[in-house]
């Protein structure tokens, strides 16, 4: 199985179109959508988790592209810096993913990247500067 984080931007005329819909009808690929900012006449962004076969993947990836959606890998990724956290937990209360949760009863912050939709608001909450981004490679990001 492949599995992949896509940003999607859509074209105003395409914004209100079930586009991502017809992935899992056509290329029988699951997805998980981690952001959304779709408004009426506006463009709309999505950052999302494809998961299927790879090969679908590409066929997927090919349509929305045919769809004039503007598709991007995210070049950048969080981190946590384990050293820094004090588990204090604020993080959790804004990361609207989940992808910060704490474990319980130890009451431990755990991070899960997979489900992270990249927006940051972590970096700006975190009181010891525990949560930041860093640049993948042009592999990493492929
Ligand atoms: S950037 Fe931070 S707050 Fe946003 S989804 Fe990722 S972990 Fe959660
Ligand atoms: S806000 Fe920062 S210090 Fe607090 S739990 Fe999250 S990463 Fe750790």
């Amino acid at each position: 199985m492949y599995s992949k984080i896509l940003i999607l931007n859509f074209p105003p005329r395409e914004a209100q179109k079930p586009l991502v819909c017809q992935l899992t009808k056509k290329y029988d690929l699951l997805f998980n959508i981690l952001l959304a900012k779709i408004s009426n006449q506006k463009e709309g962004y999505m950052v999302l988790e494809i998961t299927g076969e790879k090969a679908n993947f590409k066929k997927g990836v090919n349509f929305l592209k045919d769809q004039d959606v503007r598709v991007s890998y995210p070049e950048q990724e969080i981190w946590k810096d384990e050293e820094k956290c004090t588990q204090c937990g604020s993080c959790t209360a804004v990361c609207p993913t989940e992808a910060l949760h704490i474990k319980r009863p130890e009451m431990e912050v755990l991070f899960d990247k997979e489900k992270c939709s990249l927006c940051e608001l972590c970096i700006l909450t975190c009181p010891t500067r525990a949560m930041g981004l860093f640049s993948k490679t042009p592999e990493e990001v492929m």
